[in-house]
């Protein structure tokens, strides 16, 4: 069975063919930034359709496409309604264009939960039943995969982990709230606060291994310093790693997980990042959902953009009851 998949990021798109047993024959990546979604969603469709002539395929081959999008979105509608990273894309009506131009049903995720799709189906998610996926890179986004089926909630909201409040006099996040895990954690957040320390320590090592330009100090910078045993890097590592271990803590509790996935930052932090939060996380959830939960590191990395669209339509299709994954 072929579908088509489209995750659209803030500076590419990634348009794929793929089927329910996780190959992608082929797919393309298209330049997007700045762009206006008049001229993306023809390209779109276009590139879809080279794919599918690459492989002696038409239309009439594709079971569904699947498309994730960056938040906000408008589910019910199949509206990108506006992301910040996305400026030109004001209420596009990207999945009844998708839809209508290659004549297949079309489904439609925000990236987080088509990330945890992905991971979920063919990568370190492993296809459990119960899984959650954290996608931690300038933001913290998350999947909840909940007895075998992706958690929507009421308002298709469900899995935005990021936006859990850990401490109502912790730092204000851009979502308005206080203290939200993001707001400690989020790549963007913990670089808005070393630049607020640093601001006044041009000769500080961070600022030195950013090339010495504080605009740029960022977390691998912190990563550097960390290594290197500055005391600053290190006090703050640990509370980043602490902030983390509370979040997911209270996620196994609540969900019971066999497997948390996690994203970018763990990938690049490794043992850095995973010795600590294994350390602290029983202060934050109990043995018994701790012992049942194992910690994996994305096994998609970089080519989850690939895997994401194709996933958001299997996915659809296995809702509907028109397909049943075998496990792989
Ligand atoms: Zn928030």
């Amino acid at each position: 069975m072929y579908v088509i998949g489209i995750d659209i990021g803030g500076t590419k798109i990634a348009v794929s063919l793929g089927t329910d047993t996780g190959e992608i024959p082929c797919s393309k990546r298209l330049d997007n930034k700045d762009s206006s979604p008049d001229d993306m969603l023809p390209a779109i469709v276009l590139a879809a359709r080279e794919l599918l002539e690459s492989e002696g395929l038409t239309s009439n081959n594709v079971a569904a496409a699947g498309i994730g999008a960056p938040s906000p979105i408008d589910i019910p509608n199949g509206l990108i309604t506006r992301p910040h990273n996305l400026r030109q894309w004001v209420d596009v009506p990207i999945r009844d264009f998708i839809a209508r131009e290659l004549g297949a049903e079309t489904f439609f995720e925000n990236d987080a939960n088509a990330g945890a799709l992905a991971e979920w189906m063919f990568g370190a998610g492993g296809h459990v039943d119960n899984m959650i996926y954290l996608t931690m890179s300038t933001g913290i986004g998350g999947g909840v995969i909940a007895d075998g089926r992706l958690l929507h909630g009421a308002s298709f909201l469900a899995g935005e982990v990021g936006h859990m409040s850990l401490d109502p006099g912790g730092p204000l996040c851009e979502c308005g709230m206080k203290g939200c895990y993001e707001a400690f954690c989020g790549g963007r957040a913990v670089a808005k606060r070393m630049r607020g320390y640093l601001a006044d320590k041009p000769d500080h090592r961070i600022v030195e291994l950013a090339g010495g330009d504080l605009d740029k100090v960022d977390m691998p910078a912190l990563r550097a310093a960390v290594g290197e045993g500055d005391a600053y890097a290190l006090a703050l590592w640990d509370e980043f790693c602490l902030r983390n271990a509370q979040a997911m803590g209270a996620l196994i509790n609540i969900f019971n997980p066999e497997r948390v996935v996690l994203g970018t930052i763990a990938l690049a932090s490794g043992d850095m990042f995973l010795d600590p939060l294994k350390k602290r996380l029983p202060e934050f959830c109990w043995d018994e959902t701790l012992s049942a939960c194992q910690l994996a590191l994305s096994s998609l990395g970089g080519g989850i953009a690939e895997y994401s669209g194709v996933c958001v339509a299997l996915n659809g299709l296995i809702e509907k009851g028109d397909l049943v994954l075998s496990r792989v």
